[in-house]
C-alpha cells in the first residue's frame, strides 16, 4: 500500500526530518507556494515534534522542562501540507522516486533529505555503556536523572569529592560543563551529608586536539579559558586528550594516562543519519551536494547536518542550526525555481555570529568581530534564543522558567 495517490500534475515535495533544516525548509517553501494548489508538501519524520537543541543543556540540568523546547509539528506546521507522516525513512529509491517505510512507501517529485546526525561514539569500547550523550530530548532527561542518581549515591556513601568528565570540547561540552557544575552546587543544600562533608566538585573537559570549540574564533577560546581560570575554576579543559577506552569509573587516553570519573558525558561529535539508498552515497559520510544543495540524483536535495556543503575555501560548513536554517532557505528557493524553470541560487554563508552560554549570568556573544561577554551577553543570549524559537508557547514557557530560575532553585526531580 502507498500513502495517498496524487494527481499526475500535482508536485509533491517530500521533506525527511523535522529538525532545523526540515522545518525551516517547510516554513520558507510554504511562503512561496501558499497560493498554489498544484504544489504540496509532505513531512516525514520519526519525531512528531521539532526540538530546539541549543537549549538541551538547560533541560539536562533542570533549568528548563522538556516541553519548553519542543514544538509539535502537527500543531504548527500543517498549512499547505499534503500529509504529515510520523515514521522512519528506511530506504530511498531514486529510480522510482519513492521513500520506503516499514509498512508502506511514499512518492515524491522533489526530495529534501534533512535527517540530521546522531551521536558518534567512534566505536570506542565502553562509551555506549558508561557515558551519557546529549543529542535528543531523551538524552537530556537521562542525563539529568543520572546526575540526580549520582547525588543520591554520594549522599548514601558520604562522598568527599565528585569527578565529572565531559569528552569533547565543542560548544555543547563547554556549555554543559558549566551548567553541570552550577547544577551540582545547587543540589548540595538538599543533601545533608554532602553539605556537611562540603564535597569537592571537579569538572574536566577532555578534548582530543588543541583546538576546542573549533567553529569559534581564537578570541572566544581565550575568553573561555579566562572564564575557567577566573570565574568558574571548578571546570578545566585538558587538551590533546584523545579517549581510547572507557571503563567503569575510568577513561583511558591514547597516551595511556587514566582519568577517573564518577559521571561521564560524551559530547565528542556526530555522524550523519542517511537512510540506505540507491543514491550511490556512503551512509557513513555526509551527503555530498553541489552549490545549489542538490545531490547527484535528479530532484534530490540534502540540507542540514546530513549534508556536506562546501564553502568557498573548499572545506565543509559546520553542523550548526543557523547553517541548516540558511541552507533550507536556499533549497526552498531552488526547488521552487526549478519547478518554475528559473535559475537556481548558490548557497553562500558567512558565519559571523556565534553564541556560547557560560552558566548563570555569563555568556559570550560574537557578532561580526565584536565580542560581548558577562551579564549583558547573557541577557542578549537569552533574548536571541527566545526570538529564534519557532513556537509562541515555547517562548512563553522558556521565558517564564528563566525568570523563575532567578528566584527559585532548579528542578531536581528524577523522572
Ligand atoms: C546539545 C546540542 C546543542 C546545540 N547547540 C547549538 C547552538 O547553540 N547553535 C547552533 O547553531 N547549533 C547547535 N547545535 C547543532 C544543531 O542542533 C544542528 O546543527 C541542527 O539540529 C541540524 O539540523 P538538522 O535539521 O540537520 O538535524 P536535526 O535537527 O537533528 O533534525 C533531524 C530530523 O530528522 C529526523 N530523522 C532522522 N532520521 C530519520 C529517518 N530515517 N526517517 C525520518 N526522520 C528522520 C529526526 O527525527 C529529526 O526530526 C546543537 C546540537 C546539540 C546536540
Amino acid at each position: 500500500m502507498r500513502i495517498k495517490e496524487k494527481s499526475k500534475k500535482d508536485k509533491n515535495i517530500l521533506i525527511i526530518g523535522s529538525g532545523f533544516a526540515g522545518i525551516s525548509f517547510y516554513k520558507e517553501f510554504h511562503k512561496l507556494i501558499h497560493e498554489r494548489s498544484d504544489i504540496k508538501i509532505t513531512i516525514l519524520s520519526e519525531n512528531n515534534y521539532f526540538l530546539f537543541t541549543p537549549l538541551l543543556h538547560e533541560v539536562a540540568t533542570g533549568n528548563l522542562l522538556p516541553e519548553d523546547i519542543i514544538t509539535p509539528i502537527r500543531e504548527n506546521f500543517f498549512c499547505c501540507t499534503r500529509e504529515i507522516i510520523i515514521d522512519k525513512a528506511l530506504y530511498i529509491d531514486v529510480l522510482k522516486k519513492q521513500v520506503k517505510l516499514k509498512k508502506t512507501s511514499v512518492d515524491y517529485d522533489y526530495l529534501v533529505i534533512a535527517t540530521g546526525a546522531s551521536t558518534n561514539f567512534f566505536n570506542i569500547k565502553g562509551v555506549k555503556e558508561y557515558a551519557y550523550p546529549l543529542k535528543d530530548i531523551h538524552d537530556s532527561i537521562r542525563l539529568k536523572n543520572g546526575i540526580v542518581s549520582l547525588f543520591e549515591k554520594a549522599e548514601m556513601e558520604k562522598w568527599k569529592k565528585i569527578d565529572v568528565v565531559l569528552v569533547g570540547g565543542g560548544a555543547t561540552g563547554i556549555e554543559l560543563s558549566v551548567e553541570i557544575s552550577e547544577f551540582i552546587e545547587q543540589l548540595k543544600p538538599y543533601y545533608k551529608n554532602l553539605r556537611e562533608e562540603d564535597v569537592e566538585l571537579r569538572v574536566k573537559i577532555l578534548n582530543a586536539s588543541e583546538n576546542f570549540i573549533p567553529d569559534f574564533p581564537q578570541k572566544v577560546r581565550k575568553k573561555v579559558l579566562s572564564f575557567f581560570s577566573n570565574i568558574n575554576s571548578k571546570v578545566s579543559i585538558v587538551l590533546n586528550s584523545r579517549v581510547k577506552v572507557v571503563e567503569e569509573n575510568k577513561v583511558i587516553l591514547d597516551n595511556r594516562k587514566a582519568v577517573n570519573y564518577d559521571f561521564l558525558v560524551w559530547s565528542a561529535g556526530v555522524k550523519p543519519i542517511i537512510p540506505s539508498n540507491n543514491l550511490g552515497i556512503d551512509v557513513l559520510k555526509r551527503i555530498p551536494v553541489n552549490q545549489f544543495l542538490q545531490t547527484e540524483s535528479e530532484n534530490v536535495f540534502a540540507i542540514g547536518d546530513v549534508a556536506a556543503v562546501k564553502n568557498l575555501e573548499g572545506g565543509l560548513y559546520p553542523q550548526l542550526a543557523q547553517i541548516a536554517e540558511e541552507e533550507a532557505k536556499i533549497c526552498a528557493l531552488n526547488i521552487y525555481n526549478d519547478i518554475n524553470h528559473k535559475p537556481k541560487k548558490p548557497f553562500l554563508y558567512n558565519l559571523d555570529s556565534l553564541l556560547l552560554s557560560l552558566g548563570h549570568n555569563n555568556a559570550i556573544v560574537y557578532f561580526k568581530g565584536i565580542l560581548i561577554t558577562g551579564k549583558s551577553a547573557w541577557i542578549l543570549w537569552k533574548f536571541i534564543y527566545l526570538v529564534l524559537m519557532f513556537n509562541g508557547r515555547s517562548k512563553v514557557m522558556t521565558a517564564f522558567n528563566w525568570i523563575s530560575d532567578q528566584f527559585s532553585p532548579r528542578d531536581i526531580s528524577k523522572i
